[in-house]
């Protein structure tokens, strides 16, 4: 730390991302994103007449990919905006709903990037814990800004429509952001409640069932008083935030809907099956709507196994956090790295009974 920092920043702990190595002999299972490439129509996309564009600034309004995202979820353009990634979003909903008059609440298993925009943004957090199986309790999300991942990461574990509106009309006067990251893993998307409620951002991104993490780009939908509030803070920070190159994949991505939906249909077919042999082999398996299970075994401590991955050349993930260091959580990649994983698991128990 130089002695310039700004001294509200001196105690601030950052996101720590999940490893991404430069090598790439790695089964890489540990940041959840697409083990399938992007559409053919997107790779189509990564050529020199796009690179020659790229002297010209992107169209902050980004208009196109707005027009494209409302009609495929049935709401105005005015009810989208899009950013550099959903964590550009979150961050930008943060600074616009958080609040030091009342908390941020989130379960205190969740996505880590949450309490970091709070620490981040000097808002309070109320951290509210998860059942004892993980599940979250819709009552508890009363009276402040709240932030749900639906699906929930790393657990999986998810919410029904039903529950998030019952979230909604119980907090008419806080802002209650739905981060639907995996939704198209088998979750519930409640989109459609938008057009019902002022106070519901739904949070959506192209990393992970649009096989697109690389080119960062997240949205939101939301009433057009929402969006403009988010849109003020943008354009008070970098209205170019996301790349003429992003935008024009982006585009395309949501006219290739067939192929990514059967990527997601083929992940969904992969999970389960994978989820089926590691529960033959003792594990407990969370029941995951996500690309990803979150699993332990009594015999196996987390870090020791995700220890042992490593030194097979799988990543994964793991997590020090006493309710969760047991676990460690694993992306479903293809069908040939989902079976190394398991062999690999099942020699590692072996080395560990
Ligand atoms: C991956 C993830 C994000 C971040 O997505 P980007 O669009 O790549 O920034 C947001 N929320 C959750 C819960 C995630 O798992």
């Amino acid at each position: 730390m130089s002695r310039f920092l700004n001294p509200r920043y001196a105690k601030l702990e950052a996101y720590v991302p999940g490893e991404q190595p430069t090598e790439c002999h790695y089964i890489k299972l540990n940041t959840n994103e697409s083990p399938f490439p992007p559409s053919p129509e997107v790779l189509a996309l990564a050529n020199a007449d796009q690179a020659a564009l790229l002297r010209l600034y992107p169209d902050p309004d980004c208009g196109t990919l707005r027009k494209k995202l409302a009609a495929y979820y049935q709401v105005s353009e005015q009810n989208v905006i899009v950013a550099n990634g959903s964590d550009d979003i979150l961050n930008l909903a943060f600074m616009a709903f958080g609040s030091t008059e009342y908390p941020v609440c989130f379960p205190d298993i969740t996505y880590g990037f949450y309490s970091v925009f709070s620490d981040l943004h000097g808002i309070s957090s109320r951290k509210i814990p998860l059942e004892t199986d993980f599940s979250i309790n819709p009552d508890q999300y009363r009276d402040g800004f709240i932030v749900l991942a639906n699906p929930n990461a790393p657990t999986g574990l998810s919410l029904s429509v039903a529950q998030i509106e019952s979230i909604v009309k119980a907090n008419p006067n806080h802002v209650v952001l739905i981060d639907e990251a995996y939704v198209d893993f088998g979750g519930q998307s409640c989109v459609e409640l938008t057009r019902q409620y002022d106070n519901l951002l739904v949070v959506m991104t192209f990393s992970k069932s649009r096989n697109l993490a690389g080119a960062r780009i997240g949205f939101a939908v939301g009433t057009i008083a929402l969006i403009d509030d988010l849109n003020r803070i943008k354009n008070s920070i970098n209205p170019y935030s996301v790349n003429r190159f992003s935008l024009a994949i982006g585009t395309a991505a949501i006219d290739s809907q067939t192929y990514y939906d059967t990527c997601c249909q083929e992940i969904i077919r992969i999970r389960e099956t994978t989820a089926a042999k590691l529960k033959a082999l003792g594990f407990t398996v969370i029941p995951s709507h996500g690309n990803f299970l979150f699993i332990k075994k009594e015999t196996l401590a987390g870090d020791k196994f995700y220890h042992a991955l490593r030194a097979h050349g799988i990543l994964a993930r793991h997590w020090d956090h006493k309710r969760i260091c047991d676990y460690i959580r694993v992306s479903i990649g293809t069908e040939a790295e989902m079976e190394t994983f398991v062999e690999t698991t099942q020699a590692i128990t072996k080395e560990f009974l």
